[in-house]
Formats: C-alpha cells, sequence, structure tokens
C-alpha cells in the first residue's frame, strides 16, 4: 500500500521516515495508505521550515489584493472537487457521505472569509495626535505559520487557520493528523494548482515526532492546535514558553438543556443529531443532556424513539445515519467508559454496544446510546467521550442546570431549548461558555464568527476564523510620524 508524501517546497516526497503505521477504514479496517511516523519526520518538519522561512520574504512582501487570488481559485477548486473529497473524508475518518460533504462546505466559507482580508487587514490612523503628527497601525505578517489537526474533521480544521495566514502574509505548514493524512493530500494536489510560489504551504505528515519540532524550531512563529485537551495543554505551555503565538483548541463536554417550553418535536429532532452526529466525535456533539421540571417524561419517552430509529452504518451506504468511531481502541474506551458508568449505578435507556452491522462485522461501530441517572461523581460525567453516547439527566430548575454546566472543567458549547425569550436571555448571559445556541444543537460559528471555546476547551487569546484569525496572523506595528510645517534644522 502507497506512502502517503509530504508537500515541501512545491515537491511531492517520501519522508525521511521509512517506518509507518496504516491508515484503516474504520468501518472495514480495510487499508487505505501508509503514514510515515517516528522520529525520521523531524527531518521533514526542518525542510519545510526551511522551505516556509525561504519564502517568507516574498510572499510577505506580496500585495494583499494579489494574495488573495489563489484563495479564489482554491475556493473554486473545492467546490469542484467536494465529492471527491467528501468520499475520502468518509472512507478515512468514517462519518457519513453527507456529513463529509457538510465538512468541506465550511472549509470553503473559511476560504471565502479569508479573500475578504484586504478590508479585514486595514488599520486604524489618527491625525493630529499633536500639531502635525500622526499615529497608526499597521498589520505585518508573523512569519512561519503552523497548524497541528486532529481526526474529526480532516477537510475542516486546517482551513480555520491556513487560508487567513497566506492572505496576511505568512508562510505554513500543516500536519494533520496521522489516523486521516489522506483529505489533507487531496486538498494539497489542490492547492498545487493555484499557483502560490514554492514553499508558501507545506504538509508533513507524522505523530507527536512531527509536532515537537514544530514546538521547538525558533523560526516557526505561531502554532494552531485543535485537539484533545491534554495535548492542547502540552503544545500552549511548551510553544509559548519557545516564544511563540499560540492557539489551542481542546477537548469538551457539551450540555443541552430543555425546558419544559420548548418545542418537544424539533427539539428532539436537534437533540438527536447533535448527540449522534459524527458519531458524537465532535467537540461541539451535545454530550449531557438536561431536562428541566415536567419536560423530563414526554422528552426522554421521544428521545428514545428517535434514538431507537437512527440507522447506523457504513458512512458510504445510503439510509445510514451514522458511521463507527475512529479506531477499534477508540470503541474500547467508550464501552468501556459505557460499562463503567453501568456499573457505577447509571441505567442504559438504549443500549449501543457492540452492535451487529452486517457486511460490517469489522468496523469500530457503536450504535446511539443513551444513559440515565449517571452518578454525578463518576468518571463518565466528568470525561470526554467523544462517541455516540447521550448522558440524560434531570434537574429543577435553569439556574441549577446553569450551576451545574458552569461547575464543569469545558467550556466549548451549552445549548437551551425553550420558547421563553428571558429564560433564553438568561442562559446566554450567565452559562460560561464560549458557544451558545438556543434552540440550535449545534452552535458551530461561521467563519466570520470566533470558534470561541473557554475554560480547558482553549488555551490562547485569539481563537480560529473571521477577525480573529487575521489579528492571530498579523503583528501590530504602531508608528507615530511628525511632519512639521518647517524644519527646524538648528540642532
Ligand atoms: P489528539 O490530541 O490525540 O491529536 C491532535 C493532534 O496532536 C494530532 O495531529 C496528533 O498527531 C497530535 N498529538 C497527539 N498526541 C500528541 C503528543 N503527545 N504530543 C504532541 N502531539 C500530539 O486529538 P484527536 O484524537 O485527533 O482529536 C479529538 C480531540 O480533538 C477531542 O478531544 C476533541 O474534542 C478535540 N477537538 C476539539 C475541537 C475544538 O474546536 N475545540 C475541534 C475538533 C476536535
Amino acid at each position: 500500500m502507497a506512502i502517503i508524501n509530504n508537500y515541501i517546497n512545491g515537491n511531492w516526497g517520501h519522508s525521511a521516515e521509512t517506518v509507518c503505521q496504516p491508515v484503516l477504514n474504520p468501518a472495514t479496517q480495510e487499508t487505505l495508505g501508509q503514514v510515515p511516523c517516528g522520529p525520521g519526520t523531524a527531518k521533514d518538519v526542518q525542510s519545510a521550515v526551511a522551505a516556509a522561512s525561504q519564502a517568507l520574504a516574498d510572499w510577505s512582501n506580496t500585495p494583499v489584493m494579489e494574495r488573495v487570488q489563489p484563495l479564489y481559485k482554491l475556493k473554486f477548486l473545492l467546490e469542484q472537487h467536494k465529492h471527491e473529497l467528501a468520499k475520502i473524508i468518509t472512507l478515512e475518518c468514517g462519518k457519513t457521505l453527507a456529513e463529509s460533504l457538510g465538512e468541506i462546505t465550511r472549509a470553503i466559507e473559511n476560504v471565502e472569509m479569508a479573500c475578504a482580508a484586504p478590508a479585514l487587514i486595514q488599520s486604524e490612523f489618527s491625525q493630529d495626535i499633536a500639531s502635525g503628527v500622526d499615529e497608526f497601525m499597521i498589520r505585518q505578517p508573523v512569519g512561519v505559520c503552523a497548524c497541528i489537526a486532529p481526526f474529526n474533521f480532516p477537510g475542516m480544521i486546517p482551513f480555520w487557520f491556513f487560508p487567513y495566514a497566506l492572505a496576511c502574509g505568512n508562510t505554513y505548514i500543516i500536519k494533520p493528523s496521522e489516523r486521516v493524512p489522506l483529505t489533507m493530500n487531496k486538498v494539497f494536489q489542490l492547492i498545487e494548482q493555484i499557483d502560490l510560489p514554492e514553499g508558501v504551504i507545506n504538509l508533513v505528515h507524522g505523530g507527536k515526532e512531527s509536532v515537537d519540532p514544530l514546538l521547538a524550531h525558533p523560526e516557526v512563529r505561531a502554532i494552531s492546535f485543535v485537539g484533545s485537551t491534554a495535548v492542547a495543554k502540552y503544545v500552549y505551555a511548551t510553544a509559548s514558553t519557545n516564544g511563540k503565538r499560540v492557539q489551542a483548541q481542546g477537548g469538551a463536554k457539551n450540555p443541552l438543556v430543555i425546558l419544559p417550553d420548548a418545542d418537544l418535536e424539533m427539539t428532539t429532532g436537534i437533540v438527536a443529531d447533535s448527540v449522534y452526529g459524527c458519531a458524537g466525535q465532535r467537540c461541539l456533539a451535545a454530550s449531557t443532556i438536561i431536562t428541566v421540571g415536567d419536560s423530563s417524561k414526554i422528552f426522554t419517552e421521544a428521545i428514545a424513539d428517535v434514538t431507537g430509529r437512527r440507522v447506523t452504518g457504513y458512512g458510504l451506504d445510503k439510509g445510514v445515519d451514522m458511521g463507527p468511531v475512529i479506531t477499534p481502541e477508540s470503541k474500547q474506551r467508550i464501552e468501556g467508559l459505557i460499562n463503567q458508568g453501568i456499573k457505577e449505578g447509571a441505567q442504559p435507556l438504549i443500549d449501543g454496544r457492540n452492535p451487529k452491522i452486517s457486511g460490517y462485522e469489522n468496523g469500530n461501530f457503536i450504535a446511539p446510546t443513551i444513559l440515565e441517572n449517571i452518578p454525578l461523581q463518576s468518571e463518565l460525567m466528568k470525561t470526554e467521550i467523544f462517541g455516540p453516547v447521550m448522558n440524560l439527566m434531570h434537574m429543577e430548575s435553569v439556574d441549577q442546570a446553569i450551576q451545574f454546566i458552569n461547575s464543569g472543567q469545558y467550556g466549548n458549547m451549552a445549548c437551551l431549548f425553550t420558547s421563553s425569550g428571558s429564560s433564553a436571555r438568561k442562559f446566554r448571559k450567565e452559562v460560561n461558555s464560549g458557544n451558545v445556541g438556543i434552540n440550535i444543537g449545534v452552535a458551530a460559528p461561521m467563519a466570520q464568527f470566533p470558534f470561541s471555546g473557554w475554560k480547558e476547551s482553549f488555551f490562547g487569546d485569539l481563537h480560529g476564523q473571521g477577525r480573529h484569525a487575521i489579528e492571530f496572523f498579523t503583528q501590530t506595528k504602531v508608528v507615530i510620524e511628525r511632519w512639521p510645517k518647517e524644519w527646524n534644522r538648528k540642532f
């Protein structure tokens, strides 16, 4: 099976590392490719940084209107190839084809937003701060920047960063997850066609061995990381100690609260999509569902009905609502958490462990699961499950729900379902979460808004997407200029 190549300085080439690990289709265990993983990948990073450093002077001096022209081309190529890209995402990541297509749409939106860089990069000017003196701020590129991406959105997450970085005059390196390297290779086959100068954008593969040199290299000036909280903390601490800008998005455990005045039918469908979409493997998946007061009984019946009807299977097959989780280890970990939760007293309302999916007996499938009454001290209550498991809880008031949510470790997303404006207003004001949904189950910010995680879901100051990305990928320079009406040359 073919070894997956890097793209460095405008060329495809083998890694310096010969040890590889297989990239497996999570529904079938079919080997899709071999990704280099080992100490040799550090050499690839050195080559990529050298190429990006070499390209920096010319690219950062290219006018911004010219820098966005390749991005317009990329947008059209992504649209033209979106079905091909979506199929690769489904093959290596497991989500359904419809979910993969949605992911590409989100990537394209970020390219479009970055095309607005000529306006977004404009800055401030104060005329006459003193007689004959003006003060202004300019935004200049940061330098060589890099993205370290997770497995769950291989075709979208790098797009939260690199289109903005390039538009702002930086050069770039992408390091995808070693579990899903093929999608970015396809994206780079398109990038090859958009007339970017050599070295402006580079692709390196590998695991920790290719991350660490990015965090250490003095010429890498900014790191955008997305992944688990433990690694986000490590990346943030290491890269910032090495003097880099860092934005590190971490894990989550997202709560949805249902008030008795919520529209039951709409809410049930949205909640099921949020919990089970992408097999629960998204950082904005709902995990803890809190019914308040009288909503409990009626919602529990409705969600059990909707959950029981969801079809688990191969993401390329028609009529499938949910694909497998990423690896056998992941399946084992999630089922282990469910087992432990049940041992500790949780009741399985719907038990999705070890489903038999005809024709795909080797796949990493877990069917949608609902657990009720998980004890508060249970590991399952605190841990990010990252699988299709709903923790269903009941509380007496919206205040109690907000208090519970705010006591949690994460702050990626919190949502409320209600028809009351005042409850909605209270919730959005008081809840400690960076993304809030009101009658929305996946409050994913559009490209023009920052992807705003809080608490242990984000380490840094400026988030990905939109204006935050423009700020992250530029450094400000403030200039004070004196232009007197007449020169007094008697020093
Ligand atoms: P992960 O942390 O295992 O891996 C992410 C990246 O870090 C990969 O490129 C991997 O190669 C690298 N890496 C892994 N271990 C490392 C180490 N010890 N040192 C240096 N680099 C290392 O995450 P994952 O399993 O690929 O992705 C799932 C996680 O990502 C979940 O926790 C999910 O919530 C989170 N996520 C968060 C967001 C967000 O916006 N907050 C979005 C998507 C995913």
